[in-house]
């Protein structure tokens, strides 16, 4: 397929940039995982006992670090999660947690944003979720890091602050299904590939942001991520 066959110009493929490189990732799908963190599972009132699910976002919803993003439309309560997200270079179907780190390209930084409100709604309705997890610019994502130089993080400080006071904050040993379950798992819902980045998870202490919020965030050993929201 050529620039000319298609009938509007083809869009442009969203990219990741990859620490001390020039290169960057191209990412296919944004999969998330919901109900990862205890004490987030908790503050929710949700059922500890109750497997993972995922959910997806779309890939043109990444924004990058730095980025200043519009507050959006439809809710009163818009809120931060802060995950570690894994970056595949390949992938497959029931895949075995015993090999699925041998599919990470690498790891980063995001933010999980999520229009809390409406998100309940649609739960009590029994509706899909979209409405409050997948929006513009609800995916800001930092840079990656390659795994051949970091390994595999499976605990390490994850915290999030917001205009310098300390909101989130967690260790990602805390995990309840670490990130080879977490690949095996949805796996067996999905045919995992090459550019397919992973949201593990966020620990307690989500909530509400304002316009003009300024917020860091991090996990030991990634590069950290800043976003603001307009005034
Ligand atoms: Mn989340």
């Amino acid at each position: 397929m050529t620039a000319d066959s298609f009938v509007i110009p083809a869009h442009t493929l969203p990219a990741l940039p990859v620490a001390g490189t020039s290169k960057t990732f191209p990412v296919r799908r944004i999969w998330c995982v919901g109900r990862n963190y205890l004490e987030h599972i908790r503050e929710l009132g949700n059922d500890e006992r109750q497997p993972p699910f995922f959910f997806a976002k779309h890939a043109d919803m990444i924004v990058h670090d730095g980025a200043t993003i519009p507050y959006p439309g439809l809710t009163q309560n818009f809120q931060h999660e802060v995950e570690m997200i894994v970056a595949l270079k390949s992938g497959g179907a029931n895949l075995d947690a015993g090999k699925a780190l041998d599919h990470v390209y690498g790891y980063g930084v995001s933010i999980d944003l999520t229009r809390r409100d409406l998100q309940m709604a649609s739960r009590k309705k029994e509706q899909p979720w979209e409405i409050g997890k997948s929006f513009d610019n609800c995916a800001p994502c930092g840079a990656l890091r390659a795994a051949s130089e970091i390994g595999h993080p499976a605990k390490g400080k994850i915290w999030l602050s917001v205009n310098g006071t300390e909101r989130q904050k967690g260790d990602l040993s805390e995990m309840i299904w670490n990130v080879p379950e977490i690949i095996a798992k949805l796996s067996l819902q999905v045919t995992l590939g090459a550019g397919d980045i992973i949201m593990t998870g966020t620990p307690a202490g989500v909530a509400a942001l304002s316009p003009g919020d300024k917020i860091e965030c991090g996990v030991d050993g990634l590069p950290s991520l800043r976003l603001a929201i307009a005034a």
